[in-house]
């Protein structure tokens, strides 16, 4: 990342108000940021370099910033050891879809974003696909997507 240049505060200061615009525009990113709305606003203000940003985007990548953060709290030696024993738990199997091996990695039940936390009765195996596609979903949230998700192909296929 760039480090930042004397002189270029003021460009950081504009960029963090027109943060602040786009969410104004969308209240469920409001409401999904929380307490972290300060946070995202000042991380995403440093980012901007251009003035079109998507903050769906910013929003996704700043998820997938908080999420990283907070799980290499843990040293990799403990998180290598944790992710064994879900993986042997869940015998390789991937709680979402049943795929059974291939690429496989540990999912937080309940993101960390949303407090969840590196206890293994919140940690379930997932393969890469769904790990994806779960991201700042809660399980629940995650399986009623999919559920919506298998309805609309249906329609599609169908129709
Ligand atoms: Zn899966």
């Amino acid at each position: 990342m760039a480090r930042v240049k004397p002189g270029i505060q003021w460009y950081i200061d504009i960029n963090k108000l027109r943060v602040a615009e786009d969410l104004d525009k969308h209240p469920e990113l409001v409401k999904a940021l929380g307490g972290y709305y300060k946070t995202f606003v000042k991380w995403a203000g440093n980012q901007r370099f251009t003035y079109e940003e998507n903050i769906q985007e910013e929003y996704k990548e700043f998820i997938d910033f908080i999420e990283n953060k907070k799980l290499y709290n843990i040293d990799y030696k403990s998180w290598k050891k944790i992710s064994e024993e879900v993986f042997k738990r869940d015998n390789y199997t991937c709680s979402y879809c049943g795929q059974v091996g291939g690429f496989l990695e540990i999912d937080h039940i309940i993101p960390i974003f949303k407090n969840g936390t590196n206890d293994l009765n919140n940690l379930t195996t997932a393969c890469r696909k769904c790990n994806r596609q779960k991201k700042d979903k809660t399980a629940e949230e995650f399986n009623k997507w999919k559920r919506n998700k298998n309805k609309e192909s249906k329609i599609i296929k169908n129709g």
